[in-house]
């Protein structure tokens, strides 16, 4: 038996550990400069909501209520399903790690669309299983008939992002339903919907087809979504997401997941937030910037840049061999954005401000190969 090399850490290490790349956080904004990085929301806190965060100030010596039960009533209520159906975690991100530990280990293989979520490779890595990662469409969807034919008696979970990021582009009702009939009902999908709510499902440019967690509940045995309350709702900072899905299959989550990761602050922050009022004026700011992606969308692509499909809170500039080149000139412009070499730039819809100076550096870069070609 040969041991482990000994790792940079001077202590044996997994080595598909020890190989992984740690995460980075976005370069922090310029002075003057905009994130535009982390598809983070760029409002303020609402004041509601900030005073529920201070109101838990007083007891921070007590653990929070390990099943977050208030939050859970709150959201079952709105889903209409039990708060057993409703499982909430220190983002939503946390979430995908316990189920993906619930279901895969050494040996097994979870599928997933590339380029999708980056967190996707670094969770299935953790777990000790292997990523099967089925390339995205021409048009930067999921190719969910090659994802069905990717996965074979090993395949423990199927991962489904829609809108997917980085590339924005939803998958359609239609396509999910189809993906579903065809992969085994003792499959685990995970549908993660951190973008959900800024799918434009009305006015020109809506994609009405787009697929809704929502109206599938308690159709699929094997059938989780995950929301969160970080992009939406503007409570990144918090740290606070939801799994729905059947009781079994949330029970075995329940027993991967860090027991008491969901602050009270965090609970009384997401409660704060589906208040009527509160939730609406959040709504509006949604649809503010969904309004703004549009526009930002329109204007690049009249500029010659293939844009995809958008709906998330961000935009895909799919920048190729020159991604780096792009990404540097923007951050000298102030502008902070995330790279994917040799792919593209992911760019969230930040402060309006920031938007005048993107088009205009962009208007600068546009690929002589695209100038004039429509997306
Ligand atoms: C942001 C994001 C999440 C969740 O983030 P949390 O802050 O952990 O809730 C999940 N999936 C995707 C695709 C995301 O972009």
């Amino acid at each position: 038996m040969t041991a482990p090399e000994p790792s940079r850490a001077g202590v044996r290490l997994r080595p598909e550990i020890a190989a992984l790349p740690p995460y980075r956080q976005g370069r922090p904004a310029p002075a003057d400069g905009y994130k535009l990085s982390s598809n983070e929301n760029p409002f303020d806190p609402l004041p509601s909501v900030a005073s529920a965060v201070a109101s838990t100030g007083a007891t921070v010596n007590r653990y929070p209520d390990a099943t977050a039960l208030a939050l859970r009533e709150r959201l079952g209520a709105r889903f209409g399903v039990t708060a057993d159906e409703v499982l909430v975690g220190a983002g939503s991100v946390a979430l995908l790690a316990a189920f993906i530990q619930a279901a895969a280990a050494p040996g097994d293989e979870v599928v997933y669309s590339w380029r999708s979520f980056e967190a996707y490779p670094g969770l299935v890595t953790v777990s000790g299983a292997t990523s099967v990662q089925v390339p995205n469409r021409p048009d930067h969807g999921h190719d969910l008939d090659a994802m069905a034919a990717a996965i074979n008696e090993r395949t423990r979970v199927a991962i489904v992002c829609s809108p997917n990021n980085p590339t924005g582009v939803v998958v359609t009702a239609a396509e999910f339903e189809a993906f579903m009939a065809k992969v085994p009902s003792d499959l685990l999908v995970l549908l993660d919907e951190a973008y959900i709510e800024f799918v434009d499902r009305e006015g020109p440019g809506s994609v009405d087809e787009a697929v809704d967690g929502r109206t599938l509940l308690g159709r699929y045995p094997n059938l989780v979504i995950l929301r969160t309350f970080s992009k939406a709702y503007g409570l990144a900072g918090l740290r606070v997401g939801y799994a729905i899905g059947p009781v079994p299959i949330l029970d075995a989550a329940r027993a991967t997941v860090i027991p008491l990761s969901v602050t009270a602050a965090s609970s009384a922050a997401a409660i704060a937030s589906l208040e009527p009022a509160a939730e609406a004026e959040l709504l509006d700011r949604v649809g503010v910037i969904a309004a703004r992606r549009d526009g930002v969308r329109a204007a690049l692509i009249a500029q010659g840049w293939p844009i995809p499909q958008a709906q998330g809170n961000f935009i895909w500039l799919p920048s190729g061999e020159a991604t780096t080149e792009v990404a540097e000139r923007l951050f000298d412009a102030g502008l902070v954005t995330r790279a994917f070499a040799p792919d593209g730039i992911r760019i969230s819809i930040g402060e309006p401000e920031s938007v005048e100076t993107l088009l205009t550096i962009l208007s600068e870069l546009v690929p002589a190969s695209q100038e004039g070609r429509p997306a």
